[in-house]
């Protein structure tokens, strides 16, 4: 049985009795809702001594208490709203649909609430905190009427800062309105204003008493009431910090709770003394003998806010069964939470979290329920039917059931659905194969010369002296030799390094790894396509950002999940700015994949920061400068504990022990490597000139392929003879231009003398 001391919420002495606020409350409903906008205006003379003409508050007033806000205040509030909104989209509602037998489906489908009000409280302190943590969800959750009443200051408007909020959370209207009248407006409605189908927010307690009174009418969110946090200590945490924890939470208001529940009786006792006296009817503090203790008292009271401030704290979170919002750790204070962490801070309060949960999207909309039977699905739920609704002696409900049953239907194929992320996804367009341009232009396979596949004119390694290769048997899954060979190559320690099946095998993984279903990645535009395809195959959200706009990039990769980079990037051939990789980075809490498929053409390359950057990866193949595109071998650079992850889902043997033995032979070749790469740097140059030359655009390159102008026809004129230049659709970025890879001198001048042909014009 459990030894550990409970804790109790002793009621406030000065709370007032709740029958009296309860009747008081009810008046004022009962006065709205028979008088409506009369009621408001005598209501709100009565108790906020104005009487505006109109409740609501003219959308001007908004932008101008927007305009003559202090910068760091909206500033502070849009990186709020930022935050709010980037945990807000990860958890929309997201549903699969359920095959419950052959035939039958069952799914649910998210539907906003339509109308929503939010109260906000004036008084003693407006919280612009608040509006977002609110409104920013409503909006998220697609919510196509969000309405604030606050109580209106003696200008009849409600406080500046509640209205610099409003308009970061994009709310346009707002009604200057206070107390149960408000939510008594929000319910039922006034000429003026139209009733909601949900009333949200924290208010005094005629405000609660209202929400609980017309929650009959119309739907409300959690009760909400004085806040309180528990901080659960082991000694591990500096006393000072945990003092001020209390005190913050005591500042809210004077019935609000700080308690310390420690292991540690010195830091118990030290606590108790740092605390601020004026706070002492608010803060307590109790010492447990163990962990395991603490938490448990903390169950039992069910706070508003825990915070683990102990050792490994993540450790104790299977123990937590009731409490609001969970911090966890030695840097993770209530305040982080209350302003910019991006979890919600409006959170059920006096245990009520036994049954409710933080404020959340789900909160803004509902579900439908949906279910499509096919004729051999209903005929297999026929035997489930009949003796239920035979049992119930409802028979036509059966009738509905069997006359369906009785007519012929026609034969039906089991098809499997992908999953829904797979099913709609935009596929990779390939250029055509060999065999159908060689028909087309009617010259043999071995005629096409593909210059959009940016390979090299070169065979990095041979297949001479392999046949003593073991190939009945699997290859040594940590492929020992070729990690060797990556790590000498690379300059990197071994237990950075992860090879794969051509680079786009560690991108898959990558994908597979750290993007989830919903989690945003953001993808440079124009880039290389299979970021798009890799991360809608993992149920991603592709967010798009163009690879010109490098503010832009950045901005929207501190949200991302994962954020793709190329450099140099192919299609463009050009680099990222200098310092770009390290600083986003930095800057950013998701994994930052940085494929330099192309260094050996332009030798940068942020490889050297992988041990210091945990979210940093590099990759690189072997299919480019190492002239090994057949051979499959690509290879990722990171910190140990992001290989750990590849580790846990990479096939053990996706590369064959040929490709192995081929990769390490190339690598060990790399000083021939590089002297082939200088001379197809010249062959480029060479290449771009002679193009340039004849009227066409080519920019600088510092991959092995060139961009040119492709005036309509361009491709096609180059195919008909067998010249395969990889073009790019109308609603590319690069319509209009080509990618050449830079071939053979004497591949090259094949292309050069068709181009010569070519009478149209130069520009596209
Ligand atoms: N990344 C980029 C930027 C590429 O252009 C390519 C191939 N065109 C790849 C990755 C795929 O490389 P691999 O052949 O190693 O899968």
């Amino acid at each position: 049985m459990s030894q550990a001391p409970s804790l109790s919420r002793t009621a406030s002495s000065d709370r007032p009795h709740a029958e009296g606020v309860d009747r008081e409350a009810q008046a004022i409903l009962d006065q709205v809702r028979r008088e409506g906008d009369r009621a408001v205006r005598s209501l709100t003379m009565r108790f906020d001594g104005v009487a505006p003409e109109q409740t609501r508050v003219d959308p001007m007033e908004l932008a101008k208490a927007l305009d003559q806000a202090p910068a760091a205040l909206v500033e502070a509030l849009r990186a709020s709203a930022a935050n709010l909104t980037r945990v807000g989209l990860a958890q929309r509602f997201s549903e699969e649909v359920v095959d419950v037998r052959p035939g039958v489906k069952v799914w649910r489908i998210w539907r906003p609430l339509h109308r929503v009000g939010v109260y906000v409280p004036g008084g003693r302190a407006p919280y612009p905190s608040s509006v977002l943590m609110l409104c920013v969800p409503a909006r998220l959750a697609g919510c196509a009427e969000v309405v604030i009443c606050s109580p209106p200051g003696k200008d009849g408007l409600p406080a500046q800062n509640i209205l610099v909020a409003a308009a970061v959370a994009g709310v346009t209207e707002v009604h200057a309105i206070g107390g149960a009248q408000a939510v008594a407006a929000m319910a039922y409605g006034t000429e003026t204003m139209a009733r909601v189908d949900k009333v949200f927010g924290p208010g005094n307690a005629h405000v609660t008493a209202a929400k609980r009174l017309v929650s009959g009418d119309v739907a409300v969110d959690m009760p909400a009431g004085p806040s309180e946090v528990i901080v659960v200590s082991d000694g591990s945490v500096p006393s000072s910090w945990i003092a001020a924890d209390l005190e913050a939470q005591a500042e809210h208001a004077p019935d609000a709770l700080g308690i310390l529940v420690s292991t540690n009786p010195v830091q118990a006792e030290e606590v108790a003394r740092l605390a601020d006296p004026k706070y002492a009817a608010q803060i307590r503090v109790r010492t447990v003998a163990s962990m395991e203790a603490a938490l448990e008292v903390a169950n039992g009271f069910g706070p508003e806010h825990l915070i683990l401030a102990c050792r490994d704290a993540e450790s104790w979170l299977g123990s937590v069964t009731h409490a609001g919002s969970v911090f966890l750790g030695s840097h993770s204070p209530a305040a982080a939470g209350d302003y910019a962490t991006g979890a919600n801070h409006v959170i059920p309060t006096g245990g009520a979290v036994r049954a409710y949960s933080p404020l959340g999207l789900e909160a803004f909309g509902r579900t439908l329920q949906v279910q499509a039977i096919s004729p051999q699905g209903l005929a297999r739920l026929g035997p489930v039917v009949e003796p239920l609704a035979r049992a119930e002696g409802f028979l036509a409900h059966l009738r509905s059931v069997q006359t369906r049953l009785d007519a012929p239907a026609a034969a039906e194929r089991n098809v499997p659905r992908p999953r829904r992320d797979v099913a709609a996804m935009h596929p990779y367009r390939w250029e055509a194969s060999n065999a159908e341009i060689a028909v087309r232009a009617g010259i043999s396979e071995r005629e096409v010369l593909r210059f959009d596949t940016n390979t090299c004119p070169w065979v990095g390694a041979t297949l001479t002296g392999l046949d003593h290769l073991e190939l009945n048997e699997y290859p040594d899954s940590d492929y020992p030799g070729l990690v060797s060979a990556v790590a000498d190559y690379a300059s990197c320690p071994k237990e950075t390094i992860t090879v794969g099946a051509g680079a786009d095998e560690l991108l898959q993984l990558l994908a597979l790894a750290f993007i989830g279903p919903g989690d945003p990645a953001v993808i440079p535009d124009p880039s290389y396509a299979m970021y798009r395809t890799l991360t809608e195959a993992a149920g991603g959200r592709p967010v798009m950002a163009p690879v010109s706009d490098p503010d832009q990039l950045m901005r929207s990769a501190l949200q991302a999940r994962l954020t793709w980079l190329c450099n140099p990037n192919n299609p463009t051939a050009e680099p990222l700015p200098p310092g770009f990789v390290e600083e986003l980075a930095r800057q950013s809490s998701g994994l930052v994949v940085v494929d330099e498929a192309y260094f050996e053409f332009s030798q940068t390359t942020c490889a050297p920061l992988v041990r210091e950057l945990g979210n940093l990866v590099v990759v690189r193949t072997l299919s480019k400068a190492f002239g090994l595109a057949g051979a499959r071998v690509g290879y990722a650079l990171s910190g140990p504990e992001v290989a750990a992850t590849l580790a846990r889902v990479r096939p053990p043997a996706s590369l064959s022990t040929i490709s192995a033995a081929l990769g390490t032979r190339a690598l060990k070749e790399a000083a021939t490597m590089r002297a082939r790469v200088q001379a197809l740097l010249l062959e480029r140059q060479t290449l771009a000139n002679a193009i340039a030359a004849m009227g066409f655009t080519v920019p600088q390159s510092s991959t092995n392929f060139l961009l040119v102008s492709c005036p309509s026809g361009l491709a096609d004129f180059l195919e008909a003879k067998g010249l395969v230049v990889r073009r790019f659709p109308q609603d590319h970025a690069l319509n209009g231009w080509m990618r050449v890879t830079v071939r053979s001198a004497q591949e090259n001048a094949q292309l050069l003398d068709r181009l010569a042909t070519w009478d149209g014009p130069r520009a596209s």
